[in-house]
């Protein structure tokens, strides 16, 4: 059995450097996380050993810093740190920064900003917060959105694919360009998650099994392994090495592995590590004297 790795898999650099980013801030005193610094239980509990503990509101800090993840938030958090007088560690992601700016600036010019994402997935909450009520996450380009001065302008969750975003974009434009004089499209799909999609289903084509590692809570990941199902790919999304069973190798050839864009290389070694230990245990002979000479 052979076992391949995606040609781009695990962190982004955005996660990559949060995480550097609190684990430095991290060695000056106790932080609290304004949510996970990443969507995985490995990278969460190896953090909350350094001294950085997720809160999920501002009510909640005791820490004398606080940390906004990769995923951001909305522009007021920078005067309620000084209100609390607390140090603000501000890992956002520089791509979803220039959603948050764009977000703002067409605001400010008049325009409807619609996100193509989910509503409640913390990175949009944060890029709504930057339009001043004028701002409206949905999924489907056919919902009714009121559209005041005909001015629009649509951006994407930055996890969603470049291909998902130009499909909402040509069928909202298709569904309200009666009541559209001035359209704004700005591309906010961050490249590194579509290299991600590309590389699962280059994977897919040469695997008869795919695993999936990441956290379950991660929407990239579970997004991933879709790409690799939707490519008629046996596949299975596990968060640790533990979880491989070895039932799924029977009969395969060619296994396949990627990761979310919030997952550790450690974590992807271990389960390549464990399929090769599985992979051995199967080409072992189960008889053991199988291969010896007869002795008779
Ligand atoms: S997936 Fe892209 S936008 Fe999101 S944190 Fe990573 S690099 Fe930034």
């Amino acid at each position: 059995m052979r076992i391949v790795r995606a040609k781009v898999m695990g962190f982004c650099f955005g996660v990559r450097r949060a995480i550097e980013m609190v684990q430095a801030g991290a060695k000056e005193g106790p932080i609290d996380s304004l949510g996970s610094v990443v969507h995985n239980p490995v990278v969460v509990d190896k953090l909350r050993a350094s001294g950085v503990r997720v809160v999920s509101s501002l009510q909640e800090v005791s820490a004398p810093t606080i940390a906004v993840t990769a995923h951001g938030r909305g522009p007021e958090i920078t005067e309620e740190a000084q209100r609390l007088g607390v140090r603000l560690i501000d890992a956002t992601c520089p791509i979803v920064r220039k959603a948050q700016k764009a977000a703002a600036k067409l605001v400010d010019e008049g325009f409807r900003v619609i996100i193509y994402g989910e509503a409640d997935h913390p990175e949009v909450r944060g890029v709504l917060a930057w339009t001043k009520g004028q701002g409206l996450a949905i999924l489907d380009p056919e919902e009714e959105v009121e559209i005041p001065r005909r001015k629009v302008a649509l951006l994407s969750q930055t996890t969603k694919s470049e291909e998902s975003f130009v499909q909402f974009v040509s069928r909202f434009v298709a569904h309200n360009i009666g009541r559209i004089n001035e359209l704004r499209v700005i591309n906010t799909t961050c490249p590194e998650t579509d290299e991600r999609y590309h590389a699962a289903r280059e994977l897919a084509e040469e695997c008869d099994l795919i695993i999936v590692v990441g956290g379950r809570n991660s929407a990239n990941t579970r997004k991933l392994a879709q790409t690799c199902r939707d490519a008629g790919v046996e596949t299975y999304h596990i968060e640790t090495a533990a979880e491989l069973d070895p039932a799924w190798l029977e009969g395969k050839e060619v296994v396949g592995v990627t990761a979310g864009a919030s997952t550790p290389d450690e974590s992807i070694d271990e389960v390549v590590e464990r399929l090769a230990e599985l992979a051995q245990r199967r080409a072992a002979p189960t008889n053991p004297t199988e291969g010896k000479p007869c002795a008779v």
